[in-house]
């Protein structure tokens, strides 16, 4: 044990408040300079600094007066602020301590929680959060026996760009997508990377070990090409297969286009229960299953399907090609979707007829996802997680910071995963 490097001077509590303020100062003879660490001699001040302490005890709020010695290094012919390692070296209002505190915090409930629970400005722990996640990143590296026979690729909507001069004009709009590599095994991301081209899930499976890659004996993916030639080319020992999650997407999407389509009707003919029904916030109420709904949305649906024959029939639709997703063998599969196919003919639905097109192109990898029996609950599970740090109230801008954050609550990049318990005490790289 070396010599205490500090001594408290007071101790004050408000019970009311539960916060207390401790002074502390420096021990002179133990003083050090931060470059090379030999003593320092006299003193040319002390610098008052407060600092963020960890709650203790009943006491939620601990403010640190902390007296620090400015003295002479007689090996650097400097006059330099002596070391103190648990001042936190970027944040130099935290302790180190304070720092891992809400830094863990927040790998588990949002900035503003945090902010609401600490009173740290939102501003330098979001600047925390940023910093702990990178470096964090720097020093992970996926272990060579990462379990990984069943992979899965999924894009995340992060934002869509509306240019100033055409906020209104959709096909101007730029989306941008975030492309997360996903072990199927552990149920976690493993790897991201910007976009949704070949290239970015080529970019997010170069960063896991070819022996891992060689490995993988199924991945999921979209049902577009871009994706299936990255995972072909870069999984020599996988199936490339396109799982009902992302099938169910794209069905989704149809129901979607169709509903926009019977909207604009409802509006033509200034049909205003329709109006009402078919608007986009309602669109999750179409789509939900019957006991998620309120007794008053569930009769107002019923009333809708009633009027309306189109929705009624894709409805219908969907929750049979539901059930042919479900079927355990290739055969029984087919003939489902042979039936789907007359129905969807007799339907007259273009959007649904459209989406048949896309099915049968894929059929093959359809069938491979059948057959490999893998569960997509865990993408979905992941996809939803996903979806939820967006909605949280992260106005994530930044790309990189976007990628970090699914890392963070979705993959390695955290105090689970990796030990930072040393954090508490001393961070290193203040640069
Ligand atoms: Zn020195």
């Amino acid at each position: 044990m070396q010599d205490a490097d500090v001594k408290i001077e007071s101790f004050e509590l408000d019970q009311k408040k539960l916060t207390a303020c401790v002074k502390i100062r420096q021990v002179r003879e133990n003083c050090r300079c931060p470059k090379c660490f030999k003593p320092l001699y006299g003193v040319k001040q002390w610098r008052k600094r407060e600092l963020w302490g960890v709650p203790l005890g009943a006491l939620q709020r601990v403010k640190i007066i902390f007296y620090q010695l400015q003295a002479a290094c007689g090996e650097c012919l400097k006059l330099p602020l002596a070391y103190a390692q648990f001042i936190h070296p970027r944040f130099k209002t935290m302790t180190t301590g304070f720092a891992e505190y809400a830094g863990r915090w927040m790998e588990e409930t949002t900035i503003a929680a945090v902010e609401r629970m600490t009173s740290c400005s939102g501003m330098s722990l979001w600047r925390l959060d940023q910093w702990r996640t990178k470096t964090m990143k720097k020093l992970f590296e996926i272990p060579a026996d990462l379990p990984m026979s069943f992979a899965s690729a999924d894009e995340v909507h992060m934002r869509t760009i509306k240019p100033r001069d055409a906020r209104f004009d959709k096909s101007k709009w730029k989306k941008k997508f975030i492309t997360n590599l996903v072990s199927c095994d552990l149920a976690k991301v493993v790897a991201n990377a910007s976009g949704r081209s070949t290239k970015s899930l080529k970019n997010c499976l170069l960063q896991i070990p070819e022996s891992i890659r060689e490995k993988i004996k199924f991945i999921a993916v979209d049902m577009h090409d871009g994706f299936i030639n990255a995972a072909t080319d870069l999984c020599p020992n996988a199936k490339v297969t396109v799982d009902r999650f992302h099938v169910a997407e794209v069905l989704n999407r149809a129901f979607d286009e169709l509903r926009k389509q019977e909207f604009e009707k409802a509006k033509a003919t200034n049909d205003v229960f329709q109006l009402q029904m078919l608007k986009p916030s309602k669109k999750y109420v179409l789509v939900a299953r019957k006991k998620q709904l309120s007794r008053k949305d569930q009769s107002q649906f019923e009333q809708l399907i009633q009027v309306n024959k189109n929705i009624s029939n894709a409805l219908i639709l969907i929750d049979y090609f539901h059930a042919i997703l479900d079927k355990n063998e290739v055969k029984e599969f087919r003939e489902g979707l042979k039936l789907w196919e007359e129905l969807v003919v007799v339907s007259k639905i273009t959007q649904f007829e459209k989406f048949l097109d896309t099915v049968k192109k894929y059929q093959g990898r359809i069938e491979a996802y059948i057959s490999s029996k893998l569960t997509t609950a865990i993408s979905e599970g992941l996809n939803n997680k996903i979806k939820v740090l967006k909605r949280v109230g992260y106005n994530y801008t930044n790309e990189e910071s976007f990628k970090n954050k699914i890392l963070q609550r979705c993959g390695f990049i955290n105090s689970r995963n990796l030990n930072t318990n040393e954090w508490y005490w001393h961070v290193t790289t203040p640069h």
